[in-house]
């Protein structure tokens, strides 16, 4: 009986709940010291607030104290763009219902907001122009939400960090120090919450205050473009809160705008149900007749804000807001036959794990046992059916077919009758 109550619940749940869920992730320094926790993503078309935070779980190593981030509290808007696909999530934390699509993420994120661990919570924001204290025109007022550090009330009552106000101003002094321009500075934004804002009363950083727990929003200006120097602002807000606490890091890349660009640059590769792969970066903006499953497809890469969406009759391969490629479907019973594809590269044996990229300077050719047949997606000869054990140069296939605009990836299908195994991709050298 428990048990066909269990499946009931996860049908009910994933028909109900948001498709996807916010992924945590940990990082701990060797010298124990304070906890930050680093939240992104809760309002979907602000991508400043997940960009930054994805650039730290893949770009720093935290060598004392511990670092916590979540980039992509509310993925489903995310990768739709939207402020919030099932309404303002960030009003939900007062009361929720327990049929709204946000109730299990919620729920989820307010255990680890309450987690004796955490010292310290950070909520990440775009707002829109730049708060002022005074009135100075529609993008400059103090109705405005961006380049602030925003607090609910001046203090917590919290063994470390209640001294909320003193905490942000220092923050912002120290952001103030490097600014692309000028009028980019930071504030201080109280909102007077418990007296002042009833809707911000909702809010995750409210709900934390309320549990004792410091916490506040960064706001980078959605008036700031393009987006690697919002991610820039981000970053060096979440480095000043670790200097306050003690937390000491290092990064593979230098805090400057222009190598945040270069590393919101590098999207690395995508694999798709462990048998498929691309390269991300120069990717095609349309790759057609793509294997994939009907349902259940699941796309792994370095990046944590990679998914791959649904939509009417194609799926697209997204990195938070920013689409990358559309995959049209060719759906084939897929089953992983077999692990390594055996081959020449350029006169010399080698076994290419399936669903990765092997690099090729002259020509290639497969060696699969007979059972299997070979496409090379973009290579014909007449007659032949299957084109296993053909020397294929660069030359002998049709660049259109490419998987990226340099025109030097191609892929090579193994199927086993009708059977998707897999794929091998080569890249082309010169
Ligand atoms: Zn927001």
């Amino acid at each position: 009986m428990s048990r066909i109550f269990m499946i009931l619940f996860l049908l009910l749940s994933s028909s109900f709940g948001a498709i996807r869920h916010f992924s945590l992730y940990k990082k701990n320094g060797s010298i124990l010291s304070n906890r930050l926790l680093v939240i992104g993503g809760i309002h979907g078309n602000e991508p400043g607030a997940y960009f930054a935070p994805s650039v730290l779980v893949t770009h720093y190593k935290i060598t004392k104290g511990s670092l916590w981030v979540i980039p992509n509290l509310n993925f489903d808007s995310d990768v739709t763009n939207s402020r919030g696909l099932y309404g303002d999530m960030n009003r939900k934390f007062a009361y929720i219902k327990k049929n709204d699509k946000d109730f299990k993420i919620v729920r989820d994120i307010k255990k680890i907001i309450t987690n004796p661990k955490v010292d310290l919570i950070l909520n990440l924001h775009d707002g829109h122009g730049f708060y002022r204290e005074a009135w100075e025109n529609k993008t400059f007022n103090p109705q405005a939400w961006g380049q602030a550090c925003i607090i609910d009330q001046d203090s917590v009552k919290s063994k470390k960090f209640g001294n909320l106000k003193e905490i942000a101003t220092k923050v912002a002094n120290q952001l103030n120090n490097h600014l692309m321009k000028k009028y980019h500075l930071f504030h201080i934004k109280n909102t007077q919450t418990r007296l002042k804002d009833k809707a911000m009363r909702l809010s995750l950083t409210y709900y934390a205050i309320n549990q004792n727990k410091p916490a506040f929003a960064i706001e980078t200006s959605k008036n700031i473009k393009p987006l690697y120097k919002k991610v820039f602002y981000q970053l060096r807000a979440i480095e000043g809160f670790m200097k306050q606490m003690g937390i000491e890091y290092t990064r593979d890349f230098k805090l400057t705008p222009k190598s945040v660009k270069k590393v919101l640059a590098n999207y690395g590769t995508a694999t798709i149900n462990n048998n498929t792969i691309t390269s991300l970066n120069d990717v095609r903006r349309y790759l057609k007749y793509f294997p994939l499953k009907r349902r259940k497809n699941q796309i792994k890469g370095k990046d944590p804000l990679l998914a791959l969406v649904k939509r009417r009759g194609h799926f697209d391969i997204m990195v938070g807001n920013i689409l990358l490629s559309s995959l049209s479907p060719d759906y084939k019973k897929q089953e992983k036959c077999l692990e390594t594809l055996p081959m020449r590269i350029d006169g010399k044996k080698y076994n290419a794990k399936i669903a990765s990229i092997v690099d090729v300077k002259g020509s290639f050719s497969t060696r699969a046992n007979s059972k299997y047949r070979i496409n090379v997606i973009g290579f014909s000869k007449r007659n032949v059916y299957n084109e296993n054990a053909i020397k294929i140069r660069k030359k002998d296939i049709n660049k259109y077919y490419s998987m990226d605009y340099n025109k030097s990836q191609f892929r090579i299908e193994i199927y086993k009758k009708k059977t998707y195994c897999g794929m091998v991709v080569v890249n082309f050298k010169n």
